[in-house]
């Protein structure tokens, strides 16, 4: 299928590394120019090369702390004064830490609200009025399964990764006529290298084979592995294309059937 994206430009939130970076190549491999983020120089040079290794179009990687407003503010102007516009934005940042609620002070749940939340609405602030100009724009969401289905000790993920979903489904009912569509992406336990050393840690103390650790984290995945980043970064081409322009609004489930709501 042509996904129709080729020559669009994309902007992919804290890319350097695992579901962003893979988001990113899957773009670029589709022919968007795209630009990626992180807030470490020497990370985001490394996915820099490995991104033009597979890309069609342009790459441009510019350092940037999706938790501060002004580094949002000039990415896009950047990517606007180099591109022209944007047509892609995908809202991606680490993930806030794990706890529960009895660890958790008013700072660490403003700073989760900043890290997983406030960076979509300033990202989408930035480039709605140029998606509502062109009348085309796919924004994409990265949440967590966490959106349908707590997982116990993740509080401030279950807690703050709601008002995305919020924030989204008002978004998508607003701007579908402007040919804006707004999704989010629910991916489920994904070997990210993140993952890949918690894993290979854990391995370590408890003196196991890492595929022993695997297995029991996803006893409860239908599936029973967990995504590659790669299913992850097909998920958000799928919805950034031209062919997905008349869904807008849902919470995609990339979880190897983790989650078992029916709807
Ligand atoms: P990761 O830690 O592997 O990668 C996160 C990326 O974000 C890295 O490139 C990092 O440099 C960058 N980053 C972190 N904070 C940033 C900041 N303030 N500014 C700019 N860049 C920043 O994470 P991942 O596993 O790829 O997960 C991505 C998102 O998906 C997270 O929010 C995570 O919680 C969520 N998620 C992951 C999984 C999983 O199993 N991997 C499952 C469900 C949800």
């Amino acid at each position: 299928m042509d996904l129709g994206i080729k020559g669009k430009i994309a902007i992919v939130a804290a890319s350097s590394k695992g579901i962003g970076l893979a988001a990113a190549k899957k773009l670029a491999e589709e022919g968007a120019n795209v630009v990626i983020c992180s807030r470490n120089e020497e990370n985001l040079r490394i996915a820099e090369t490995e991104l033009k290794k597979v890309s069609i179009g342009e790459v441009l990687a510019i350092k940037c702390d999706v938790t501060q407003k002004a580094d949002i503010e000039s990415l896009v102007d950047k990517t606007v004064d180099h591109f022209g516009t944007v047509h892609i934005l995908v809202n991606n940042a680490g993930g806030p830490p794990a706890g529960y609620f009895e660890d958790f002070d008013d700072d660490a749940w403003f700073k989760a609200f900043e890290l997983n939340f406030m960076s979509a609405v300033r990202f989408i602030r930035k480039v709605l009025p140029l998606m509502k100009s062109q009348k085309w724009g796919r924004i994409i969401n990265i949440t967590s399964v966490t959106v349908k289905q707590p997982i116990d000790n993740l509080i401030l993920s279950n807690s703050i990764r709601m008002a995305v979903v919020g924030l989204a489904k008002t978004l998508a009912l607003q701007l579908a006529e402007y040919n804006i569509t707004v999704n989010n992406i629910a991916p489920g336990y994904t070997l990210t290298s993140r993952v890949r050393s918690l894993v290979e840690t854990r391995a370590k103390e408890r003196g196991v084979e890492f595929e022993k650790i695997v297995e029991e984290l996803v006893k409860e995945v239908p599936a029973k592995r967990m995504a590659d980043p790669s299913e992850i970064g097909n998920a958000v081409a799928f919805l950034a294309s031209e062919a997905a322009g008349y869904i807008t609004g849902v919470t995609l489930f990339v979880d190897g059937g983790y989650v078992k709501a029916t709807l």
